[in-house]
C-alpha cells in the first residue's frame, strides 16, 4: 500500500493515521459492556495497510472479558498478520487512556517497535511507545535465552 515502506513498519502517511484514529472510536459501537459501561474501541495497522479494529467484549463472568486492543490483535493474527506499525486505542472518557497491562504484554508479543494512539473523541492523540508503557518487557527473547543455558 502507498505510503506503507516496507523496510521501516512505522512509516505511514498521516491520511493512515487519520483513518486509523477514526476506526478506533468507529470500533467503540459495539463494545460490549453492560457491567462496566466503560467503552473501549481500538484500531490495528498492520505492514500491509490494513486496519483491523475491535472492542471490550465484556462477559457476566467477569474474569473471562476482553479487552479491545486484545480483540483487534487476535482478530488480525487470525487473520494472517503479524507485524504492526500501530494500534489506537480509545474510551469515552475525555482524557488518554492507557491499555491495562495485559494488552501491553500481548502488544509487545509482536514487537516493541508499535506505535500506540491513545486518543480522545476530538481525535486528539498522545503517540506512546510498547517500551514507555512496558519497560523491561518480558518477550521470547528471554525464553531463548534461557533455552541456551541448558
Ligand atoms: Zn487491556
Amino acid at each position: 500500500m502507498a505510503g506503507i515502506s516496507k523496510d521501516c513498519t512505522n512509516n505511514y502517511q498521516e491520511s493512515t493515521l487519520t483513518s486509523l484514529l477514526k476506526r478506533s472510536i468507529k470500533a467503540k459501537e459495539h463494545s460490549h459492556s453492560p457491567y462496566s459501561k466503560f467503552r473501549v474501541g481500538a484500531a490495528l495497522l498492520t505492514d500491509t495497510g490494513e486496519i483491523i479494529d475491535g472492542c471490550n467484549v465484556e462477559n457476566a463472568s467477569y474474569g473471562l472479558s476482553i479487552c479491545a486492543e486484545r480483540t483487534a490483535l487476535v482478530k488480525a493474527v487470525s487473520m494472517g498478520f503479524k507485524k504492526f506499525p500501530a494500534i489506537a486505542v480509545t474510551t469515552d472518557m475525555n482524557e488518554f487512556i492507557a491499555p491495562c497491562g495485559a494488552c501491553r504484554q500481548v502488544i509487545a508479543e509482536f514487537g516493541l517497535e508499535c506505535d500506540v494512539y491513545l486518543v480522545k473523541s476530538d481525535l486528539s492523540y498522545k503517540k506512546m511507545s510498547v517500551s514507555e508503557l512496558l519497560p523491561l518487557t518480558f518477550t521470547s527473547a528471554d525464553l531463548e535465552r534461557a533455552s541456551l543455558k541448558k
